[in-house]
């Protein structure tokens, strides 16, 4: 089966889904071995985490 060889022009054409490389929080780019996952998202660090969450929940009491 050669079903995961992509040819080289295809891929260029697709657009790749990029995968979260930055912290939502400070916006730094999170390193692999240093990330703090909640919820689907990833953070540098639980300090970031807790300051995105309280940053949308601000905004949703507006
Ligand atoms: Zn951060």
């Amino acid at each position: 089966m050669v079903a995961e060889v992509v040819k080289e022009s295809e891929a260029e054409a697709k657009p790749k889904a990029e995968k979260q490389t930055n912290c939502l929080a400070c916006n730094k780019l999170i390193k692999k071995l240093k990330h703090y996952y909640r919820n689907g998202k990833f953070y540098c660090s639980k300090k970031c985490w807790r300051a995105f969450i309280d940053k949308s929940k601000l905004d949703e009491k507006k």
